[in-house]
Parts: structure tokens; C-alpha cells; sequence
């Protein structure tokens, strides 16, 4: 008869594997060189195909058979359904498929690079249509229990919500902010933004920027700062949770912000419970509530008047010639300025759930229907301009920004529209339950964040986002709380 330690070893192995897995995709994407990607994806591969065979191994399954008719904890029961539904995942994928799968994924990525670089999207048209192919037919594999391709993806990322039901939840989106947008981009005042683009010293951004990271709470024992093309956070455990950052001297808000989303994503892995770390539960399973995190700490807190009363002072005292004269107020107005532009990741609050449906249509599409890629980059140009208003000058700055589908990831994206939803639906809860803008003023974030681990963090992936909101909020997943919010907000801020 197994036991927990003897599976909990086992797991331990995997989990080792997935690390160093991950460790390399960081490294590829902050210090490897250019020249170096090839040959290590050539390690990759392999090491893809160990963790394959220890997932699909029959001695896994009879451990887990073993362990169902046994009395677990709370937490070990959610470990073990979590490994169960990975080697169902994978179970029925050939591992020499699932290894040409995870070197494509890993060579895609340079090929992406170069392709963007040189504002050759034809570069990058095949390896995506080879990927998206890989991916339908594990779908294939998959779908024994008759579930459609998309709806398997997103589970994938966001247990539980299906096509049907984002369907749904977009169309709201879509029907009011489409709306809303127009109104703000023909009715709505001015607002002064001057003073942020001109010169910063990128090394004092960097400066303020690691105050910043401790202020929210960042723990730099357990973390550590680099810089990426695009930011973004790994984590191997709970005590090595890695997150990057991108600077430039003309937009110090675009690090700020970046730092502070991160900084959200942060906080989530290295409060998560000693007992989960290092196990599935203990990873970033669902995609939405993690976003939910580092969305909340952006814009719900750190886009308020009141997030800034503690700390404008200090930006100021940083940045004394472009910033002494502005006032909080102009100053907190202008960090929640919209404006309809190409690129996702520089977006603003309210047309950042914009960017993301255009991408959640496509992936639908080119998932569910047959779809030349190539032809992917019109598509994608004639949405920014039914949803935006504008066209993209080039694929560069069109259907190339993203790194996502390079890295195989369809069904990911409407995480980022989701958490953003989660994130004011528990804001909603928060401020019945705590003053947050009087904590915030008084420079107490700390209290906020350990109602957030309590509700949140301490369960890593042991819940589902839909069990995590239920419990926090009384309410299952209810997407009027983002759109009121939006519309309360904007509103106000235009004057409209
Ligand atoms: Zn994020």
C-alpha cells in the first residue's frame, strides 16, 4: 500500500524536472545568448521526455489508485487531483510527439524573435500553424470525454470556464466598452500627460523601482529582480520566486506599472503554503486568479489617488524636475489615462481587456475553424479597428507583439481579461469588509495583502478561481463587478 511520503517523493522528482524546465525558459529569456538557443532546446526536449515517461509511468497511477481509498488532508487531496488531471493531460500523447512538441516551443520562440525584429511575419506563419496543428491533435487525444478542442485549452489554464461561458462574459465586455471607449475618445476632457514623457534617468527608475518592490512587500531574500524583454514572473518555490522588469527613459510608468504587476504575481507564489510549494498545487494553475493578483496590486490599488499618498512624495523627491510641480491630483489622473493603441503590454485599464478579446477571437478561430495562417495579421488588423479604432503600422507592432502562441500557449490569453474581472469582483467584497483607501493612505498595504494571502494566495492552485471567489466573496464568478467598475471609474475620470 503506498503512502503519502512514498507519493509525495515520487512527485518531488517531477517537480524537480518542471524546474528546471522553467529555469531554463527564464534564462532564455533574461541572459542566454542569442546564439545559444538551438543546443539547449536540444536539453529541453530531453528533459520534456523524462518528465513524460514519470507521468505516464503505471506505477504513478497505482500510487494515486492506492491513495484515493485512503483519508488525506485537505491539502493532499488537492495535490493528488491536481497530478491526476496532469496524467490525464498527458497520458494519451505520444512521448516522441510530446517531445517534438516541446522543442518546437522552445525553438518557436527565437524564430518569433527574429521574425518580429524584422517585421517578417511570413518567418513566423509556419512554425505557428505547426504548433496549433501539434496542439489540436493533442486536443484529439484529449478529448475522449467528448469536450470541444478550445474548451480543453482554456481548462487548461482556468478550470472549469468554457467557450460558451466566455462567449458570454466578452460580449458584456464588448457591448459596453466599445461604447464606452467612443464616448471617451469624442466627449471626454483632456488630461495632461506631458510630464511623463520626458527624460527619467533609467538607473534612478531602477532605484525607485526596488523601493517600490519593498514597500509592496516583495521579500528580496526570496526574490530576485532582472530585466527582460517583456516582464514576467517564474517561480520554482515558494523561496526562489523570480520576476523581471523592462525600462525606459522616455516612460517611467511603463516600469512602474510593470514592477507593480509583477510585484502582484510575486507576492502570490512566495505566500504560498510551505505544505503546497513544490508540488502541483503549489504552481500557478490558474491563470486567471494569478492575474487576478498582479492586476489587483496595478490598477485597483496602484492606479488610486490613495495607493500614492505615501509614496509620491518619495517619486518626487526622486525625480524633483520633472515631477516637483505636479501636483498628486494631475499626477493621479494622468497614470489612468486612456489612450486606443498597438500594443498590449503598454495598455491601459480600460482598453487592455480590448486587446485581449481580438486575440481570445482569433485563437477561437484558428482552433475551431481551419484558418491559413497567414492570413492571421489581416484578421488581427481589421479587429483593432472595429474594436480600438485603429490599425496596427505593422505586424511588428501587430500580431507579432505577443510571445504566447510561439510558446504554444492558445487558451491562455482570456486568463488576462478574467483575472481582471476577479480582481474587481473581490475589490467589491474588500471595500464591504475593510476601508482599503484609508489603509492605503496610510501606507499599510501590508494589511491588504494578508487578507489577500488568507482568502487567496495560501492555497496556490488547490482551489479553483470559481472555489476561490465563492469562498472569498459569498458569490460564484460574476462579471458585472468589472464592467460597473469600468464604467464608474471612466466616467468619472472624463467627465462623460
Ligand atoms: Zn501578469
Amino acid at each position: 500500500m503506498t503512502d503519502f511520503k512514498e507519493f509525495r517523493a515520487y512527485i518531488t522528482k517531477m517537480n524537480a524536472l518542471a524546474s528546471v524546465l522553467e529555469m531554463i525558459d527564464w534564462d532564455n529569456e533574461t541572459l542566454a545568448p542569442k546564439e545559444s538557443f538551438k543546443q539547449t532546446a536540444v536539453m529541453s526536449s530531453a528533459l520534456a521526455g523524462l518528465y513524460h515517461q514519470l507521468i505516464s509511468a503505471p506505477e504513478l497511477v497505482q500510487m494515486i489508485e492506492d491513495l484515493k481509498k485512503q483519508e488525506l488532508r485537505a491539502d493532499e487531496n488537492a495535490i493528488l487531483r491536481l497530478v491526476k488531471k496532469e496524467i490525464e493531460h498527458l497520458r494519451e500523447i505520444p512521448q516522441e510527439e510530446y517531445e517534438e512538441y516541446n522543442r518546437l516551443t522552445s525553438v518557436a520562440g527565437s524564430i518569433w524573435a527574429e521574425a518580429k525584429r524584422n517585421n517578417e511575419y511570413s518567418g513566423f506563419a509556419k512554425v505557428l500553424e505547426q504548433l496549433i496543428d501539434l496542439s489540436k491533435k493533442f486536443c484529439k487525444y484529449r478529448g475522449a470525454a467528448g469536450k470541444k478542442a478550445y474548451d480543453l485549452l482554456l481548462d487548461d489554464y482556468e478550470e472549469g470556464f468554457t467557450q460558451k461561458e466566455l462567449d458570454l462574459f466578452f460580449d458584456q465586455l464588448k457591448e459596453s466598452i466599445v461604447p464606452l471607449l467612443k464616448d471617451i475618445q469624442t466627449k471626454g476632457r483632456k488630461i495632461d500627460t506631458s510630464f511623463l514623457h520626458q527624460p527619467y534617468s533609467v538607473e534612478k527608475q531602477r532605484e525607485f523601482c526596488n523601493w517600490l518592490a519593498k514597500y509592496l512587500g516583495f521579500d528580496f531574500d526570496r526574490g530576485v529582480i532582472a530585466e527582460s524583454e517583456h516582464p514576467f514572473t517564474t517561480s520554482f518555490h515558494n523561496k526562489n520566486v523570480r520576476i523581471t522588469n523592462h525600462f525606459y527613459e522616455d516612460n517611467p510608468m511603463s516600469a512602474i506599472f510593470s514592477l507593480i504587476h509583477e510585484t502582484g504575481h510575486a507576492l502570490f507564489e512566495m505566500n504560498i503554503a510551505d505544505e503546497l510549494t513544490q508540488t502541483p498545487a503549489g504552481t500557478q494553475m490558474s491563470m486567471g486568479i494569478h492575474e487576478s493578483q498582479s492586476r489587483f496590486y496595478e490598477n485597483l490599488l496602484g492606479r488610486s489617488k490613495e495607493f500614492w499618498i505615501p509614496l509620491y512624495g518619495h517619486l518626487q523627491e526622486t525625480f524633483p524636475e520633472q515631477l516637483g510641480q505636479v501636483s498628486l491630483d494631475d499626477f493621479a489622473d494622468a497614470i489612468n489615462v486612456v489612450s486606443a493603441d498597438c500594443i498590449r503590454t503598454e495598455a491601459d485599464e480600460l482598453t487592455y481587456p480590448l486587446h485581449i478579446l481580438v486575440r481570445y477571437e482569433i485563437e477561437k478561430a484558428f482552433i475551431t475553424e481551419e484558418i491559413d495562417t497567414e492570413k492571421l495579421p489581416k484578421i488581427w488588423n481589421e479587429k483593432y479597428q472595429q474594436y480600438l479604432g485603429i490599425t496596427p503600422p505593422d505586424d511588428t507592432k501587430g500580431i507579432l507583439q505577443d510571445i504566447h502562441w510561439a510558446g504554444g500557449s492558445f487558451g491562455y490569453f482570456p486568463s488576462y481579461a478574467l483575472g481582471s474581472a476577479f480582481g474587481a469582483q473581490m475589490m467589491a467584497h474588500m471595500r464591504e469588509v475593510m476601508d482599503v483607501d484609508s489603509i492605503l493612505a496610510a501606507g499599510d498595504i501590508n494589511v491588504i495583502t494578508r487578507y489577500l494571502t488568507a482568502h487567496i494566495h495560501r492555497f496556490g492552485a488547490s482551489k479553483s478561481s470559481r472555489e476561490i471567489l465563492k469562498d472569498m466573496t459569498g458569490e460564484d464568478f460574476n462579471p458585472k463587478y468589472y464592467v460597473e467598475y469600468l464604467e464608474n471609474k471612466y466616467r468619472k475620470l472624463y467627465h462623460i
